[in-house]
């Protein structure tokens, strides 16, 4: 009979963040499938679990997970681990779950810590719609076309960062962003676990002066829908009406339907549009 792949959340920081669930699953299949295998035997060790670790790491995962659903294939049970929190978030996992489902395997994912959603629900900021971010890439043109993206992003914006690269990172986001509210939300669930409620102007005076230390999760406003329409309607209403026309008609949209697209541009009854149109 074919295995299973189970996805279990490991603690981001306090061990008695794990389920029970969790605890038998890793404890009942025949591999667990680990990030660093050095830094979950630590784990293994304080649940007194005994499944032998294999290594699934960025490095090796197109191969690895091969290798693996050949496994699953063969009837073995495997789980995948992540250092911390939900495999596949911001950690590999993906790849293997993308291999194990073209493959026909069963997948369940085992719920637990995630840092993106424990920094959210404690932000502060509204939870109901939210943009996650994972970390900025690393690639200059790549990034400078996400904090493009981000600066009409009306949900709450959530981004991973690692200390060294906080201050950059916060300094790049007020460029781009303007001052928002911030809520920097580190070392969740462990002793020192804080949520500075700050503004990415202050945040960056801040840590120009305070060296940033431990895991930092950073929860940003979102911009306000109102002002965004705004902005569209004053750039729109730079345009004159029929230049503004010709957006849509050039899109092949018919002349009834690009007048209702252009009054609501420009936050303007119909009637105005084709007022203007007519003289
Ligand atoms: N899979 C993980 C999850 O479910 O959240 C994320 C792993 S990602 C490689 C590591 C990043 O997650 C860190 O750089 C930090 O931004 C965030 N993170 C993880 N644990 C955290 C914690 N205890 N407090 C704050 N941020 C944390």
């Amino acid at each position: 009979m074919t295995g299973e792949l189970f996805l279990c959340a490991t603690p981001i920081g306090n061990l008695e963040d794990i389920t029970y669930r969790v605890v038998r699953t890793l404890s009942e299949v025949d591999v667990i499938a680990a990030e660093d295998t050095r830094n979950s035997i630590k784990l293994l060790n304080h649940f007194n679990i005994k499944t032998p670790l294999t290594s699934y790491h960025e490095y090796n995962k197109y191969d690895k997970a091969k290798v693996l659903v050949g496994r699953m294939l063969a009837g073995e049970n495997v789980a995948c681990i992540s250092d911390a929190g939900t495999p596949g978030i911001s950690d590999p996992g993906e790849v293997l779950v993308r291999e194990a489902l073209d493959a026909g395997i069963k997948v369940t994912s085992l719920p637990g810590a995630c840092a993106c959603i424990t920094a959210l629900t404690l932000s502060g900021l509204p939870t109901r719609r939210f943009a996650f971010e994972a970390f900025l890439p690393a690639d200059k043109k790549e990034r400078a076309d996400v904090l493009e993206e981000l600066k009409t992003e009306t949900r709450t914006i959530i981004i991973y960062e690692a200390p060294h690269h906080l201050a950059k990172t916060l300094k790049e986001l007020a460029d781009a962003l303007g001052d928002r509210k911030v809520s920097i939300v580190r070392e969740l669930t462990k002793v020192h676990e804080e949520n500075f409620e700050t503004t990415l102007s202050e945040a960056v005076n801040y840590y120009g002066e305070n060296e940033p230390r431990g895991e930092y999760v950073l929860v940003i406003a979102g911009k306000p829908a109102s002002e965004l329409k705004e902005e569209r309607e004053f750039s729109f209403r730079e345009l004159d009406i029929p230049s503004h026309m010709k957006i849509y008609t050039d899109k092949g949209i018919d002349e009834k339907e690009a007048m209702k697209l252009v009054a609501k541009d420009r936050g303007v009854p119909k009637r105005e549009i084709y007022d203007a149109l007519k003289r």
